[in-house]
C-alpha cells in the first residue's frame, strides 16, 4: 500500500493535501483554507452519499457547527432537539440539555445524506479544492526520511468503479481523515491499538409519527420476548431520533467490553427489539426505509500517534469517538478545528525544522483537550460491560433526576470549563488528574 516511487506525474500540489471528506474532514479543509492555506480534499464518494450514522447532534456538536460558521435555520431543515429522554428500568426519564455558556442549550438531528455535503460544500466556498471519486490507495513516502510526500489515488466512476486511470497528489503535509478504516494511516504503519474500547453499531430509518420528537432518546437496556412470553435481556444500547422527514433513525450498539460483542446478530436483535414497542409508532419491516446497517465506532484515541511523518490523524481515523456515549461527529470536527489551528501555525514558521516543531505538537493538544476524559471513558466503558453492573445502574440512577442531570453532563462532555458548578468543576479536576493516554 505505502509506495515509495510516484506513480505518475502529480495531479496537482497543495499545502496541505486532506483525505476524506466527512464532518472531519471537510471541517479540518475548511479552517486550513480559511487562514490561507492551499487545500486539497480528496474524496473517494461523491456528494450527497449515505453515510450510517445515528444523525444525532448534541450541543458540543452544535458549538462545532456555531464555530465553523454553518447555519442551523428550522427553515432549512435542521430538526432541534431539546433534551434526551432516557428509557430504562420501566421509566422515562427527560431531561433538557444544560443551559451553559460554552454550549448552546439544543441540539439537532441532520441525515448525514445532507450534513457532510453542507460542511464539504462549506469548505468549497472557503477554498478548499474538493476532488471527489478520488479514492487514495496509498502513501508517497520520501526514502530517506520516511516522511509522506503525497498520495496515490484512484479514480472511480458514478457508480463507484475503478475508471483504472491512477492519480497522484503531492503536499509536505497530509492529513488521514478517511474513517474508522483509515488505510492512510495503515499505509503510514499506524495500527489501530486493541486497549482501546471500540463499539459497533446499526440503524435504519422507519416511517412514524415519532419523526418530530424533540427529545433524542436513548435506550439503556433493549427487552424481547421468548417463544414462551418471557422478558429477555438482548445485548447493546439503543437509540431513536426523530428526523423530522417523516422517518425515526433507530438504532443499536454494543461496546467490545460486553461478552456478546462480535456473537450478537445486529440485525436481529434489532427487529426484535423494534416488536416489542407501540403499534402505534409503527416501526417494523413494512415501514422500514433502507436496510438495516452497521459500522464501527473507534474510540477513545485507539489509533496514535495523531502526527508524526508528515501525516496528521482527525476524527474516526484517530479513534477520537467519545467511549461514553458513542458520539464522534462533534469529536471529528473538534480535531479538525485543533489540527488546523497548529497546522496554521506550523505553516507560519520559516524552516522544515520550525515548522516540524510545532506539528508535533498536536498529539498534546489533543491529549490536553480530551485524553484525561477519554481515560475516564475507558473505565466507564469497562465497567457497562458487566450486565450486572448496568442493571444496578438504571435501578439506582434513574429515579434520581438531579444525578441523571450530572450523568448527563458528564456523558455528553457538557461542563464548563471555568467556573461552572460543583459537578462540573469535579469533571473538569477528574478529568485533569486522569493521566492521559
Ligand atoms: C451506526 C452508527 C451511528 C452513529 N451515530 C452517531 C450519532 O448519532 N452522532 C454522532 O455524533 N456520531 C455517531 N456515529 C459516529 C460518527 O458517524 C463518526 O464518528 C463520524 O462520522 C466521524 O467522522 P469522520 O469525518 O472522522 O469520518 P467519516 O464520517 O467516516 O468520514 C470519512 C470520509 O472519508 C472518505 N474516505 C474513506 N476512505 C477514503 C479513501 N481511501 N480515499 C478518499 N476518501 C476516503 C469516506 O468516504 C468518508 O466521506 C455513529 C456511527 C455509527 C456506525
Amino acid at each position: 500500500m505505502s509506495q515509495h516511487t510516484p506513480a505518475s506525474p502529480s495531479e496537482e500540489t497543495a499545502d496541505v493535501i486532506v483525505v476524506g471528506a466527512g464532518p472531519g474532514g471537510s471541517a479540518t479543509a475548511a479552517y486550513l483554507a480559511m487562514s490561507g492555506l492551499d487545500v486539497l480534499l480528496l474524496e473517494k464518494t461523491a456528494f450527497p452519499r449515505e453515510k450510517v450514522c445515528g444523525d444525532g447532534l448534541t450541543p458540543r456538536a452544535v458549538r462545532e457547527l456555531i464555530t465553523l460558521g454553518i447555519p442551523t435555520p428550522e427553515s432549512e431543515g435542521w430538526i432541534r432537539n431539546k433534551g434526551l429522554r432516557i428509557v430504562g428500568g420501566g421509566m422515562r426519564l427527560q431531561l433538557d440539555w444544560p443551559d451553559l455558556s460554552t454550549f448552546p442549550p439544543y441540539g439537532l438531528v441532520r441525515t448525514r445524506q445532507d450534513f457532510d455535503d453542507i460542511l464539504a460544500q462549506h469548505a468549497v466556498k472557503h477554498g478548499a479544492r474538493l476532488r471527489e471519486r478520488t479514492n487514495v490507495t496509498g502513501a508517497i513516502r520520501d526514502d530517506a526520511t520516511g516522511r509522506i510526500t503525497g498520495v496515490t489515488a484512484k479514480e472511480m466512476d458514478e457508480r463507484g468503479r475503478a475508471t483504472g486511470r491512477v492519480l497522484r497528489y503531492d503536499a509536505p503535509l497530509v492529513i488521514a481523515a478517511d474513517g474508522n478504516s483509515s488505510r492512510l494511516s495503515l499505509a503510514m504503519g499506524r495500527e489501530k491499538r486493541e486497549d482501546r474500547p471500540m463499539g459497533v453499531a446499526v440503524r435504519t430509518y422507519y416511517t412514524s409519527p415519532r419523526h418530530d420528537d424533540d427529545y433524542l432518546e436513548s435506550w439503556l437496556e433493549l427487552w424481547s420476548k421468548d417463544a414462551q412470553g418471557k422478558d429477555v435481556l438482548l445485548p447493546g444500547y439503543g437509540w431513536i431520533f426523530g428526523v423530522g422527514d417523516g422517518t425515526s433513525n433507530v438504532g443499536l450498539g454494543i461496546l467490545n467490553t460486553s461478552s456478546a460483542f462480535g456473537k450478537t446478530d445486529y440485525k436481529d436483535v434489532m427487529r426484535r427489539w423494534v416488536a416489542t414497542m407501540p403499534q402505534e409508532w409503527t416501526y417494523s419491516d413494512e415501514t422500514m426505509v433502507g436496510d438495516i446497517r452497521g459500522a464501527a465506532l473507534p474510540m477513545g484515541f485507539n489509533r496514535q500517534p495523531h502526527y508524526a511523518d508528515g501525516l496528521l490523524l482527525v476524527g474516526d481515523a484517530g479513534g477520537m469517538v467519545n467511549p461514553f456515549n458513542g458520539e464522534g461527529i462533534a469529536y471529528a470536527m473538534e480535531s479538525g478545528r485543533l489540527a488546523a489551528e497548529v497546522v496554521a501555525q506550523a505553516f507560519a514558521r520559516a524552516d522544515d525544522a520550525g515548522r516540524e516543531r510545532v506539528l508535533q505538537g498536536y498529539p498534546a493538544v489533543m491529549k490536553n483537550a480530551l485524553g484525561g476524559y477519554y481515560t475516564l471513558g475507558r473505565h466507564f466503558a469497562k465497567v457497562i460491560g458487566y450486565p450486572e453492573v448496568m442493571r444496578l445502574a438504571v435501578k439506582y440512577g434513574l429515579p434520581r433526576e438531579t444525578m441523571m442531570k450530572y450523568v448527563l453532563k458528564v456523558m455528553a462532555n457538557l461542563s464548563e470549563p471555568h467556573g461552572g458548578s460543583a459537578g462540573d468543576r469535579l469533571l473538569n479536576a477528574l478529568s485533569r488528574i486522569a493521566p492521559a493516554a
